[in-house]
Order: structure tokens, then sequence, then C-alpha cells
């Protein structure tokens, strides 16, 4: 259809050829990233300021933010007090009073403004030594006092970077909502938009930019936020339809020595534990194929209950694999596990990137042969030439760090193979029942007994010298910590100190006379692990690190974690930081270094103060981020959210399933002339999934 090619082709046009966006500026929303008309009309407003009514000067009052009309009455002056500090000021009239609207720095505001000219402000107002200014202003020219394009209703705030101003950013939406308009396509079935009161896409589009009325935005938001999450469900859905459920699995039976194994490890099982296991049981021993997700915070102890399954599938004589992200956690494992296993006669051998081809080749040989019973290890374990002689069940920990993909040619390397994904990324059950709608869910919402909460400060920098002699007590106790430093963008480093710098301070002049070990964001992966392995001999007393402490390490000895600008971590994060420590019998630490002054992150700050517990620290984490930012969504492959909000918008989302589900039960290829565009949209969306996509 030619029509639909050349809807399409203004849509993907470089935002350049928007009127009033050359060259320059279109480098400045590439910042953003937004190249395309499509990426700069769905750059939705961060908020809105509701300027539908204006006051005048005399009206304004001291502390209130709000918008009046006046008249530029004075030259522009600028002083500098000192250096790097510029002032401007300029008088502003109205027939009631005169104002003094000041800016600090904004060294371009000098060449704008011209005496008589009409112009609406908005921001806080401020008494000063008797007389009101109005500073940081942001401001609008009007002609004459004619209704003007903003001044007189509700404005939108965008997301932007320190050069685009917003009058630039809007003006240039506008101009984009236009030149668009007749290119925006409805792709939503008209029973969809009937039945669930939606609004029409080109009214949505415009109205979330320019909404008339609080009314207008609702509405607007409203169908924005359905499709998106539509999109999103009907991705998923089909990425599970390619999950054959006729299939038949292996039917595992069950295991005398099962009990005697369970009572012969060095500590009691925990309730959910046990109930998580029984879960998994009754999935091995039906003849389905077995595809669950075990979620259980950090420590929690999923490692357990995969090696029982895995005892279950080797005792019926079926080969198991267990995958890991890194080496060290492979290590790990493994040291763990075969000494329990051992006590069977069963065969446990590790595999990794590291070993030398002659170890490899043998126990390639030994796995293909089924001299090997259980095989640890990396990546390595989906490289081509691992051959299985009878491989019954999969398990890969640490689920986040890997792709669907990679899960499923684990599996293939046998036949109808169960597989068990563990992950330690706890995120809210409605959520983990929509995001996971592949997999069956278990639980493990229980800590082993016994362990201390982990103390939690939030501190500032002139607590420093009090934290660094608590550390080297600890350290002086034989115990060990973790210091991480994010790393921070070129742009922000004014306000961070570049991590690997202040890494380097902490490692070279704070702790010199001890063992610290450093790793950086750009060391090689190896000598990483080097690093890693002198900590977990106890060889380092302190880890530096600029990057997020690999995941799963088990160091029991390290009692304390310090995060520096812990700002700027989200909060699931910070528990999974958190999580490295508080594994042994010693009371454990953190403390977050926090430079943040704004409320949210007071709130996140005293959120990790209160509590240990993934799961509520999840739900607040979606509740204080903003759309697209859910800490797992990236890591999972799903595409970014740009105007829903999984934690508001939890009942959209269960709608948008509801109808996700109605649309693929009558047409599950989306093959119905109504469905087409439904289509597109997510091939386009889900594109770096494409074949996993059962829709192709
Ligand atoms: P995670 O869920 O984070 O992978 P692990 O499996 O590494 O947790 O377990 C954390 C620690 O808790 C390990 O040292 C493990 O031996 C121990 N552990 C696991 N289950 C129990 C239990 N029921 N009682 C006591 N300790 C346990
Ligand atoms: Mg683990």
């Amino acid at each position: 259809m030619p029509m639909r090619e050349e809807t399409k082709s203004v849509l993907k046009k470089p935002v350049q050829y928007v009127k009033s966006v050359g060259e320059a500026r279109a480098r400045l929303f590439h910042k953003l990233n937004i190249y395309t008309i499509e990426d700069i009309i769905t750059h939705y407003p961060r908020e809105y300021e509701d300027r539908s009514s204006l006051k005048t000067i005399s009206q304004l009052e001291h502390g209130e933010t709000c918008s009046f009309r006046g008249i530029i009455a004075s030259k522009i002056s600028e002083s500098r007090p000192r250096k790097g500090l510029s002032i401007y000021k300029v008088s502003i009239k109205d027939g009631s009073g005169i104002i003094t609207a000041v800016w600090y720095n904004r060294h371009y505001i000098k060449n704008i403004f011209s005496i008589g000219e009409s112009y609406v402000f908005y921001g806080k107002i401020v008494r000063k030594y008797g007389s009101f200014e109005v500073q940081g202003a942001i401001y609008e020219k009007v002609d004459g006092m004619a209704d003007t394009k903003n001044a007189c209703r509700i404005v939108p705030v965008y997301p932007s970077t320190a050069t685009l101003t917003q009058n630039t950013i809007r003006t240039a939406i506008g101009n984009a909502l236009e030149l668009a308009s007749n290119s925006i396509e409805e792709i939503l079935p008209q029973w969809i938009r009937s039945h669930y009161n939606l609004s029409e896409i080109s009214y949505s589009m415009k109205h979330i930019h320019f909404p008339g009325s609080e009314e207008d935005f609702k509405n607007a938001r409203y169908r924005l936020v359905f499709e998106e999450l539509l999109l999103l469900q009907l991705g998923l859905l089909s990425i599970k339809n390619t999950i054959d459920e006729t299939k038949k699995g292996i039917s595992f039976e069950a295991v005398d020595e099962m009990k005697s194994f369970i009572n012969g490890l060095p500590f009691n099982l925990t309730g959910a534990q046990m109930r998580v296991f029984s879960e998994i049981e009754k999935d091995m021993e039906s003849d389905k194929v077995m595809n669950r997700l075990v979620q259980g915070d950090v420590g929690s102890g999923k490692t357990i209950v995969a090696v029982l399954a895995l005892f279950k599938a080797i005792r019926n004589g079926y080969q198991g694999a267990l995958m890991v992200p890194t080496e060290i956690l492979a290590e790990q494992h493994y040291t763990s596990i075969r000494p329990l296993l051992e006590k069977y006669d069963i065969r446990v051998e590790l595999l990794t990137g590291s070993q030398t081809k002659k170890q490899k080749n043998e126990i390639l040989e030994k796995i293909s042969l089924g001299k090997i019973d259980l095989v640890i290890g990396t990546h390595a374990l989906i490289e081509e030439n691992v051959k299985f002689n009878r491989l019954g069940l999969v398990i890969t920990d640490e689920q986040h760090r890997f792709g669907v993909r990679q899960r499923a040619i684990l599996s293939q390397k046998g036949e109808n193979t169960d597989v068990i994904v563990m992950t330690a990324t706890p995120i809210p059950r409605t959520l983990a029942l929509i995001l996971y709608g592949d997999l069956d869910i278990s639980i493990i919402d229980e800590l082993p007994p016994g362990r201390k909460p982990i103390e939690t400060y939030s501190v500032d920098n002139s607590m420093r010298e009090r934290i660094n002699s608590f550390i080297r007590k600890k350290v002086a106790e034989g115990r060990q910590v973790y210091i991480v430093c994010p790393l921070v963008e070129e742009s922000e480093t004014i306000e961070a100190k570049s991590a690997s710098e202040m890494a380097e301070r902490i490692a070279k002049e704070d702790f010199a006379d001890l063992s610290v070990g450093l790793i950086h964001g750009r060391m090689k992966a190896k000598d990483k692990e080097e690093i890693m392995r002198g900590f977990v001999s106890g060889e380092i007393n302190i880890l530096v690190s600029t990057t997020v402490i690999e995941v799963g390490v088990n160091v029991p000895n390290a009692t304390v974690m310090v995060v520096e600008n812990s700002e700027r971590f989200g909060l699931a994060q910070l528990h999974q930081l958190r999580g490295r420590v508080g594994r042994g019998e010693h009371q454990s630490y953190c403390i977050l270094y926090n430079q943040g002054k704004s409320k949210v992150s007071k709130e996140r700050m005293s959120v990790m103060q209160k509590t240990n517990d993934g799961f509520i620290i999840s739900e607040k984490d979606l509740e204080l981020r903003g759309p697209g930012e859910f800490f797992g969504t990236r890591q999972h492959g799903i595409p970014d959210l740009k105007i829903a909000n999984l934690y508001k918008d939890m009942e959209v989302l269960r709608l948008s399933q509801e109808v996700a589900l109605k649309i693929l039960e009558s047409d599950a290829l989306l093959e119905k002339e109504e469905n087409l565009k439904l289509k597109d949209r997510i091939i386009e969306k889900f594109s770096n999934k494409l074949n996993e996509l059962s829709l192709n």
C-alpha cells in the first residue's frame, strides 16, 4: 500500500526535517536519543505546569511558583560578583506593579529581551530586601496582550539536557506534530477503542503534549499507556507461543534416597525451600516440559534447591547442567556442590572458558559419553562442541544475565529437557506473572534462620573519617569489605568524582597499608576474576570496584558494603549490592554515601534503611522511578517503556493482558486485516528478539 509507505516515511525522517530544528539543534536532540520525527513526537512530557491562571504582578506572593504576564521595562543587566558567576536581571511591569527577573549563568539570556516586548513568565517568586524577584523563570514571548500558544494553559515540561531549552523542545514538538499529523497511524482495532473507551491516536498524540485541560491529558495518556502495554503483552505472549505446551517431556520418577540426601545436608531446609522444591518435583514427575522460574531474594538459598532437582534428575539416569554468568560463580558452585553429590558417587565437573584445550576436550568427551553426571559452567556450556549423552535437566542461575536464547540453546542440547531458571531480582508478584508469561513461577520468600538483618546507614561526606576508621576496625577483626564506586558519565563528573579516580584514591591513600584489590570497568575479564579470587580466598581485605560486583558471589567473611554516590543506583541494585554481605555469622553493615538532596533521593535511602525485604524494595523501586526505568526490563530484553509506569499503571497492564489474550485467541499470528498494523508495530518494537517471536 503506497499510502502506508509514505506515512511511514514522514515519521522516519530525520529530526532536522522539522521546522526550527537545524543541524546544531539536531545534534542536541541526538543527545536525548531523538533522531527521527517519530522519536521527537514520542518524547513525552515529564510533567506539566498549570499556567491556566495568570496572576497580575501585584498578586504574586513570596514562595509560590506561578505564571504572570508583563512587559519588559529595562535593558538586561549583567553583573559578575565572582569568577564563574554571572547574574542577569531585567525589570518587568504590568499595570499593577513591577518585578525583577533574575537568572544565574544563563549567558544566552542577554540577547533575548527588548524593552516593550510582552512575555509570559513562569518561575519561583522570592521576596528580597522588600522587593520581588522571579528566579530562573521560563518565558514565552506573546504578541501584544493577545492569547498565546502556551501562555494560558497547561504547559508540558520535557526531559532535557542543559543546552536544550524547554521553549526549543516545545516549539520543535509543536512543529513536528503539525508535520506528522496525517501520518500518525491508528493501529488499535475499532472494537478495542470503543470497548475500552480509548481516544483516537491523533487526538492522544496532540493532547499528551498540549492538553487543553486535565481531562484531555488523562484521556490522551490512558490511550497511549494502553497501547504501549498492549504491544508489550502481545510481544511477550507471542514469545510464549513458541513454547509448545503439548510437547511431551520427561517423567522423572520419585527417588528413594531423596529423604536421606536432604537429611544429610548441613542445615535444615526452610519451609519456602521445601515448598518450592515440591513444586519442582511435581513438574519433573509430570510429562509436561518444565519451564519454571525460581525467584528468591539474595541469600534465600536457591542453590540448594537447584541441587535437589539435579540430584533427582541424575538418580533417574539423566545428566544435568548448571549454567552461571561468571567463572568465579561457576567455581564457587563447583566447590560447594561437588562434596554434597560425590558422597552419592555422582560425578561433577567444571567447564569454563579459561580451561586449557586439553582439559576441555577431556571433559567434553566424558560429557558426551555420559561419564559426567553434572556439569557446572559458564557460557562455555552452550558452545557448539558441547554434546550431552542424556541431558535431562538444565538450570541457569542469575537468569537476568542471560538472554532467553541462551537458555534455549542449552536446553536444546537434550531432548525435551526440563528447565529451571533462577533469579535474585525480586519483582512484585503480579508483575512477574505478567512479564514472565512464558514461565511458571516459584518464589522462595523466606531467608534461612539466624540471619542478622544488615544494618544500613545513609551518610554524607562529613562522616568519611569515622567510616574509614570503622572499616579499619572491621579489617583488624579479620573481616573483609566491599567498596563500590559507580561509573559516571563524562558530563556528570563535576558532581561525582570520576569513579576510577575515587577508587584509586581509596586504594592508594585511604587504605594504603591494607591489602586492597581494585577492579576497573575497563579491566579484562580475566584480570577481574583474578582479583575476585584473591578476595574470595581472603588475601584481599578491601575490594574497591568501579563496576557492580559480580552477581552471586558468596564471601561470608565480607561484612561491610560501602556504596559511594549511592543516589546513582536504583533501589533494586542497591539491594543486590547489599546482598553481598550478611551471608555469614557476623553482623554486617551497609554504608550508603548519599549526595542526593531531592525528596525522592531521601525517600529511597529511607526505604533502604527500613527494610531488608527485596520484594518491598522492588515495589518501592517501581513507584519511585519513572516509566521505562524499571530495573528488570532492559535486562530481560523487553523494549523500553516510554509512557507507561509498571507500578502506577498496573491496572491497565492487567486490562491489556486481557485484550492481548483475546486477540491472540482468535488470531494467533495476527493475520487478520484489523490486526496487521499491530503486528507491524510489535515486530518493530521487539526487533532484537525477532527470531523468538512466533509471529513470523
Ligand atoms: P542465593 O539464593 O542468593 O543463591 P545461596 O544459595 O548462595 O543463596 O545461599 C546463601 C547461603 O545460605 C549459602 O551459604 C547456603 O549454604 C546457605 N543456606 C541455604 N539454605 C540454607 C538453610 N536452609 N539454612 C541455613 N543456611 C542455608
Ligand atoms: Mg545464587
